[in-house]
């Protein structure tokens, strides 16, 4: 193949400026689906990705384009999610490529995660083509965004497309930017030992472990023995091909492609996602950079409903765990919730997503603890311990001090919502950092925070306050010493300990009675009376009571309701599923999780 003629590429963009679209727009114009193949979003396969309209896997398709300058190119597109949660996904698919193309919405500008997804470019030495999107909109403001992207990310926009991917205005114009400005890896060489980078993977009853992969170096065949670099495992290659986006089997990879190879690989232990293959019989001595591995930052109890499903939930978890190695999970027992796992997750949308995804593709019912960071504790004795659990967390005459984490928080917003957005950082334990100005209309304001404040609700309460405007990004800054406790849950006078939760001492009384109210709303009334009651140690900070129905009530309906009793009964038995029988008491899924939800 002449490499003179690959362009390996991502699309990158703040959440909703329309990389998808623009993906779409691209397999269409270069004829890689048929108008009648062709699904919007057709990159964005997950279920999941399509409903929310996020995108959350990263995918990667070949595809031909016939430039004006009459020759035939061969593009590697690999779509990237847009949310703060999966910049390991970008980062991750960016190492793949030589260059990116950066979509910017005509009518919000430059973003958070517009930055966020730059400095990941910056940070992988690509070619960055600014591209601006939605220039049929009224609200479109072309010369600002200019501006913006110049004045902020340094980025000359003199001939930067202008486009909407929408109606398909100007698309052919980031075809040739393509073509024109970014690199070819035409100084990859077939000769050298192999070395290709693992950047995603899955399972397929059929193959095996599926990986995307890029060649770097060498060449790399069906029957050739890989190994992989870290694991030291070796497999022979039983298909190798490209996506377009359907599966094509090619036989072979050169250096400077990407594509997918299999090798009948069951044990999926062995493969780690950024991981370098190399070829047995020629091995290479140094495997390629991997890339920053994402620390979790939240963790959550994950538990099946049904006991005996204990090991399916486990087996889910393994398959998951190759598609997105930034999931982590270890074993866990709860009193109330039997066998389960710890999962640690990137922000609390993976969380979301990855349950989803257990449930669905796995076809598992699960209840899910309110999410936690982790705690650094040091103790009288002199030991420091780690806690990823508040129901684990000692007696507080055993505890000096407890550190929680810290993170940056950027927000871009609008002038008029700063007044506002203040206020709501200031509740959030906030610590006021900077006021930086972007242009005459936004301003980027700068926080310091308790991470544990960014789980509880920042997201939607900025998004409310802001009607959608401002955005967010935040990175972990490291430990501090904050006032906090363990505050407990008491059901039917029994303690809970999947609703154990460490807050800070000004909060306690309040998040106490909050929640137990919301759990008062969201507890099914029993037979019998149920209180629920917060406690501190041994002191009891609230207290709610769920009366106990009234047997008769269901006796006096009259004939004419006995649809509407029966269409309750299917309601109950709906609810059924997600709820857990905890001592004596029903609790419904939502309940684990209120404690997000207060205010
Ligand atoms: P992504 O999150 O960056 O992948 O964004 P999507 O491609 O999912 O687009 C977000 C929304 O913007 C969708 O509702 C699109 O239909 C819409 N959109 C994308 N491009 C354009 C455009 O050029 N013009 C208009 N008017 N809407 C667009
Ligand atoms: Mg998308």
């Amino acid at each position: 193949m002449d490499k003179s003629k690959i362009r390996n590429f991502s699309i990158i963009a703040h959440i909703d400026h329309g990389k998808s679209t623009l993906a779409d727009r691209i397999l269409e114009l270069t004829k890689t689906v048929t108008k009648r193949e062709m699904q919007e979003q057709l990159l964005d396969s997950m279920d999941i990705e399509r409903e929310r309209g996020i995108t959350i896997k990263l995918n990667s398709v070949q595809l031909e384009y016939k430039a004006k300058d009459g020759q035939e190119y061969v593009f590697h597109l690999i779509d990237t999610p847009g949310h703060v949660d999966f910049s390991y996904e970008v980062s991750r698919s960016l190492a793949a490529c030589e260059g990116a193309i950066l979509v910017v919405d005509a009518t919000q500008g430059v973003e958070a995660q517009t930055l966020a997804n730059v400095y990941l470019a910056i940070d992988n030495n690509l070619e960055i083509i600014p591209v601006i999107n939605k220039i049929d909109l009224a609200s479109a403001d072309v010369e600002r965004v200019k501006e913006q992207i110049e004045n902020i990310i340094g980025l000359d926009c003199s001939d930067a497309p202008l486009i909407s991917a929408k109606t398909g205005l100007n698309i052919e114009d980031v075809l040739e930017a393509i073509v024109s400005k970014i690199p070819a890896p035409d100084d990859a060489n077939d000769q050298a030992p192999l070395r290709a980078l693992i950047f995603d993977s899955y399972y397929d009853k059929y193959l095996g472990v599926v990986m995307s992969i890029r060649v770097r170096e060498g060449v790399i065949k069906v029957g050739d023995k890989l190994r992989l670099m870290a694991s030291g495992a070796e497999y022979e290659v039983t298909e190798v091909g490209v996506k377009t986006p359907k599966i094509v089997k090619t036989g072979s990879l050169e250096a400077g492609e990407v594509g997918w190879i299999a090798a009948s690989i069951k044990t999926i232990k062995d493969i780690n996602v950024g991981d370098t293959i190399t070829n047995a019989a020629n091995p290479a001595l140094e495997p390629l950079d991997g890339y920053k591995k994402m620390k979790p930052m939240v963790y959550c109890g994950i538990y099946p409903v049904d006991t005996n499903k204990y090991q399916d939930f486990k087996e889910a978890l393994e398959k998951i765990e190759l598609s997105d190695s930034s999931l982590v999970y270890e074993p866990e027992t709860s009193q109330a919730l039997g066998f389960g796992f710890r999962c640690g997750f990137l922000g609390l949308l993976h969380m979301e997503v990855i349950q989803e995804r257990l449930e669905r593709e796995y076809n598992l019912n699960l209840i899910a603890t309110a999410p936690s960071v982790i705690y650094k504790v040091f103790l009288t004795n002199g030991e420091d311990i780690v806690i990823d659990n508040p129901a684990k967390l000692p007696d507080p005459q055993k505890i000096l001090r407890i550190e929680e984490p810290f993170v940056n928080v950027k927000i871009t917003t609008p002038e008029e919502y700063i007044g506002d957005l203040m206020n709501l950082c200031q509740t959030k334990m906030g610590v006021y950092k900077d006021l930086e100005y972007i242009d005459n209309q936004r301003r980027v304001l700068v926080y310091d925070m308790p991470l544990a404040e960014i789980i509880f609700d920042f997201f939607n309460k900025l998004k409310s306050i802001s009607r959608g405007y401002a955005s967010f990004e935040y990175e972990l800054i490291g430990y501090k010493e904050s006032k906090l406790v363990k505050m407990d849950i008491l059901l039917n006078g029994d303690m809970v300990d999947a609703f154990s939760m460490i807050v800070n001492t000004k909060f306690a009384y309040n998040r106490g009675s909050q929640l137990t109210k919301k759990l008062k709303e969201l507890i099914p009334r029993q037979n019998f009376e149920v209180p629920i009651q917060a406690a501190i140690g041994n002191k009891i900070v609230a207290r709610e009571t769920i009366k106990a129905y009234r047997k008769d009530v269901i006796w006096k309906l009259h004939a004419a309701d006995i649809s509407r009793k029966k269409k309750l009964f299917e309601k109950q038995k709906e609810g059924k599923k997600r709820m857990k029988e905890i001592g004596s008491v029903e609790v419904p899924q939502e309940a684990f999780i209120a404690v997000l939800k207060l205010d």
